[in-house]
């Protein structure tokens, strides 16, 4: 492809970095750039405690632990995301119940989720699709009604607010990503937020292999035993080095791609005008953070023929997510839902997301666009 779909971005001091991180002598986890990193991200989204990760699906699978989410268990999510999120739940023997979508922000229906409830619901799972805002307001109002943990994936929501606060600050948790595909990376990664304080003493063991190894380095304990369950959620130094390069360039990164973003969504209005397409819509009180341009077609067809048309000029357009009640594993694992998800079914399968990285030039792909609707360009 001449135009990849993304492409991950470098920004120059990695390097540098993880020589930092190799001539410090000390490579496991929870090292200074590890240390570096998370205080960075408390600043950044003002959360509690934040803690490195080896990915956002280790960090989902981390908040159910600690929120207690065990067999026969319910968690109220959306179907439009990927597959880590239901994983997460079903890991512990618990099942999610996928709910549909709003139909502006592709979000999960926060009017469906009073619903959903049944006796055995422990929590809400809002995933903040794009980097668009779940409307957060109104979820944890029911959550806190019902005695419900709000547990965000943000794993596309770094820098992103909803009515002024950080995405993966609101939620009792949240997951972050830094997958190779998100605005900010270290090729895999990904960040646990808490936001409730009661859940942090035991994010550390759990992290630690089940044992108080944190409190032993803290020399708050003569030595350390296994006290709990857990696993390694550990990040290496190289990997945290990585990171903290990234994350010094975070606003920069992320206004980089608003600029590519906002091209994208001047240029094609005139096409929205027609009724061609639909462009992603971000709700007042949202900032996001440019993580995907995506379009919606009037149908499933034109959309597979627009996907065609761009890849016939050397340009990789994507669809993304199937959604999970449909897929085998949604069938097998999910809980059944109150109302069938229409919406879901229907946008999923419209949507098309074009490319979107730092150093594209994005006049290509939208005179694609224009010339695959047989449509002159207006003059700007
Ligand atoms: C990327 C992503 C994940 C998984 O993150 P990894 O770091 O790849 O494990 C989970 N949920 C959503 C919504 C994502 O976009």
């Amino acid at each position: 492809m001449r135009i990849p779909f993304s492409k991950p971005y470098v920004t120059g001091r990695e390097m540098e970095y993880i020589r930092q991180a190799i001539d410090g002598g000390k490579l496991t986890g929870n090292g200074e750039f590890s240390r570096k990193c998370a205080r960075g991200l408390e600043e950044m989204t003002g959360c509690r405690k934040a803690i490195l990760v080896p990915s956002g699906t280790a960090a989902l699978e981390m908040m159910m632990i600690l929120g207690g989410i065990g067999p026969g268990d319910e968690v109220i999510m959306p179907s439009f995301t990927f597959s880590s999120t239901a994983n997460a739940v079903v890991l512990r023997g618990a099942s999610p119940v996928f709910v549909d979508m709003r139909p502006d922000t592709l979000n999960m229906d926060e009017t469906l989720i009073e619903a959903a409830i049944t006796p055995r619901t422990k929590a809400i799972l809002p995933v903040h699709y794009a980097g668009v805002a779940c409307e957060m307001d109104a979820i944890m109002r029911i959550a806190r009604a019902r005695n419900l943990l709000v547990l965000e994936d943000a794993a596309q929501g770094i820098l992103s607010r909803y009515k002024g606060r950080a995405l993966g600050a609101i939620g009792e948790m949240a997951a972050l990503s830094f997958h190779e595909t998100k605005n900010i990376h270290c090729g895999e990664g990904g960040a646990l937020l808490i936001n409730d304080p009661a859940f942090v003493e035991r994010a550390e063991i759990v992290m630690e292999k089940g044992t108080d190894r944190s409190k032993f380095f803290r020399g708050e304990v003569d030595k350390y035993t296994w006290v709990d369950m857990g696993s390694s959620y550990l990040v290496n130094e190289m990997t945290a080095a990585f990171l903290r390069a990234q994350l010094e360039e975070a606003e920069r990164i992320v206004g980089d791609r608003l600029a590519l973003w906002n091209r994208y969504h001047k240029a094609l209005a005139p096409l929205e005008a027609e009724g061609k397409l639909r462009r992603p819509v971000v709700p007042e009180g949202c900032e996001h953070n440019a993580h995907i341009f995506y379009i919606l077609l009037d149908s499933a067809e034109s959309r597979d023929a627009l996907m065609a048309f761009l890849k016939e000029r050397g340009i990789l357009a994507v669809f993304h997510y199937i959604p999970l009640d449909t897929a085998l594993a949604g069938r097998t694992y999910g809980a059944p839902s109150p109302k069938p998800l229409g919406v879901t079914a229907d946008l999923s399968a419209r949507l098309l997301r074009l490319p979107l990285f730092i150093g594209l030039e994005p006049e290509e792909v939208i005179e694609a666009v224009f010339a695959f609707f047989g449509k002159e360009r207006p003059k700007e």
